[in-house]
């Protein structure tokens, strides 16, 4: 739980807990189609992808201004500093809100006052990373790049993220060209429920550094070879997997046999208020369910560093490194 590490696969709209959901809804008028924190907890225990997107987007409505951003993601970086997280890249997804009304720089201005405050006040230093939804078109994408051009101080990378199957990374060739002519780093989601074609396709149409999830490649063998080769990082989620089915139960979640592989493993969160769990939690539970043991766990958490975009602070990342070294289980 308390082992220093990097989050690098959060969805910040991903960690609205009930309570907060309901205060904020109070705050800016808008009904929610629940009783109260109870029911809507109930809620959260969804069991397919369908129903978790018609959560998540429902709940996505109570977040309107500025200060909405803020509390949400100065909640997320509490608890993540309870559960040992020292550094954290968030994603965050403009689409959703702009096809609201919200404009993008309510967002990223929200969401940017508590990441620059997080430090002094959470002991976790943050990057920033947009994702881009790609189940939208990518006009829609590159629309969104160029109305964040004004905000890209707040910016490290861009991502890709919800539906995968049948919106492969090729479609968005032209908008990670244009990230990338900005100085901005890349990742996406790829192989967690699209074949592993589709991490070849984020690897060599988009040039991505990490591959988020990256679950599917353990199907192709010549795959695997070069991410090792070439040590990319897999942002894994092994809770999310579970909950959305991308793995029947956490005792057969690949992990132990993709770090036997040789792969540079990380563990996250994902959507954490939505799937049981926060970083600290999945540490947890990949221990119990998996038998990792906890030079194992070190490994994940000094993966999770060198994984991290530091290269502008080698400084930081090597006091990161340190404090995994010389971190004493209990
Ligand atoms: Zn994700």
């Amino acid at each position: 739980m308390h082992l220093p590490k990097a989050e690098l696969h959060l969805h910040i709209e991903g960690t609205l807990e009930p309570e907060l959901a309901f205060t904020l809804a109070a705050r800016n008028g808008v009904e929610l189609p629940y009783a109260d924190t109870e029911q809507l907890r109930t809620a959260y225990l969804f069991d397919d992808l369908q129903s978790f997107l018609d959560l998540y987007y429902a709940l996505m409505t109570v977040l309107r201004t500025e200060d909405d951003f803020t509390e949400l993601a100065d909640a997320y970086l509490a608890r993540a500093a309870a559960q040992g997280v020292r550094h954290a890249e968030i994603f965050f997804d403009p689409q959703a809100h702009t096809a609201r009304g919200v404009e993008i720089g309510t967002v990223i201005e929200g969401l940017g006052r508590a990441l620059e405050a997080s430090e002094e006040k959470h002991g976790v230093s943050t990057q920033l990373i947009m994702c881009f939804l790609r189940d939208e078109s990518a006009e829609s994408a590159l629309a969104t790049l160029r109305a964040a051009e004004p905000y890209l101080h707040r910016i490290s990378a861009v991502g890709l993220d919800s539906a995968e199957v049948g919106h492969p990374p090729a479609k968005f060739r032209e908008v990670y060209e244009a990230a990338a002519a900005l100085g901005l780093r890349k990742v996406a989601h790829a192989g967690e429920e699209g074949p592993p074609a589709y991490i070849r396709e984020a690897l060599d149409v988009l040039g991505v550094e990490r591959v988020d999830h990256g679950l599917r490649c353990m199907e192709d063998p010549e795959l695997v070879a070069r991410l090792v080769a070439d040590r990319v990082p897999l942002t894994l989620c092994p809770l999310s997997n579970v909950r959305l089915r991308a793995v029947g139960v956490l005792e057969e979640h690949p992990l132990p046999a993709m770090m036997d592989a040789g792969l540079l493993c990380t563990v996250n969160s994902d959507d954490p208020a939505y799937f049981g769990g926060y970083v600290g939690d999945t540490f947890h539970a990949v221990h119990e369910a998996l038998g990792l043991d906890r030079e194992q766990l070190r490994t994940l958490a000094r993966n999770s560093f060198e994984a991290a975009f530091l290269d502008h602070d080698e400084e930081r990342r090597a006091r990161y490194l340190a404090e995994v070294e010389a971190y004493e289980f209990d």
